[in-house]
């Protein structure tokens, strides 16, 4: 259930959904994403859904997370990234070696406990935690040349643009359940430039810690 066939079944279903990014792929494929969820849950780990984590949260479906990842990605030369809702740590686990460091922000520290041991027992150093309100960013290791948020905001936080690099890019859920666009956002000179990236369901960005 947890075999390499499964897994390889898992990355078909990406590409035939139009990801291309073979490091993309590869994470996918390497990060043990049954060690992210409940025992009783292993067994779904390599399906393409989003699943339980407990406090009502979730972790997110791998093609979302795959296409986030390959968003964020394009364009993007190295650095560090801001990371907005850490949950499980499942997205933070399959970016890891593809950036420099990962400065991430939970609000919810029973989950954040939990993930930091997960991850260092992965043997992910590059990752730094805060439990926080992700409305504020994290203006210490700022500017970011990349920023995720794994929730949808309302609109997008004013927090987040100021702390994004010249030529930075921001990937973000936008919008009230069952109306959310995943939105990248890109640093201009003088301008923010906006896309849409398609129709996506996330928990909510939570406002205040
Ligand atoms: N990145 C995870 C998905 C986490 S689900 C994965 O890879 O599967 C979204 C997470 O965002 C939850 O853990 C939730 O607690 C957190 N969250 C919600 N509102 C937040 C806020 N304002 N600041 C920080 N984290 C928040």
């Amino acid at each position: 259930m947890t075999s390499a066939r499964t897994r390889d079944r898992l990355v078909r279903r990406l590409k035939e959904h139009g990801i291309r990014t073979e490091a993309v792929l590869n994470q996918i494929r390497n990060v043990p994403r049954h060690l992210f969820v409940d025992e009783a849950l292993a067994s779904r780990a390599y399906e393409d859904t989003a699943l339980p984590i407990g406090h009502g949260q979730t972790i997110s479906q791998p093609y979302v997370v795959a296409r986030m990842t390959e968003a964020l990605l394009s364009g993007f030369n190295g650095g560090n990234v801001l990371e907005i809702g850490t949950g499980c740590g499942y997205q933070t686990a399959v970016l890891s070696p593809l950036v420099k460091k990962i400065y991430s922000v939970e609000r919810i520290p029973a989950l954040l406990k939990r993930t930091r041991r997960r991850l260092r027992e992965l043997d992910i150093y590059n990752v730094q935690f805060r439990p926080g309100d992700g409305w504020e960013g994290w203006p210490k290791y700022a500017p970011y040349d990349g920023i995720i948020v794994a929730a949808a905001a309302s609109v997008i936080p004013e927090k987040l643009l100021e702390q994004l690099a010249p030529a930075g890019q921001l990937v973000i859920p936008i919008g009230p359940p069952g109306r959310q666009e995943l939105m990248l956002v890109v640093r201009k000179d003088d301008h923010f430039e906006q896309s849409s990236l398609g129709a996506v369901s996330f928990v909510p960005l939570v406002a205040g810690k």
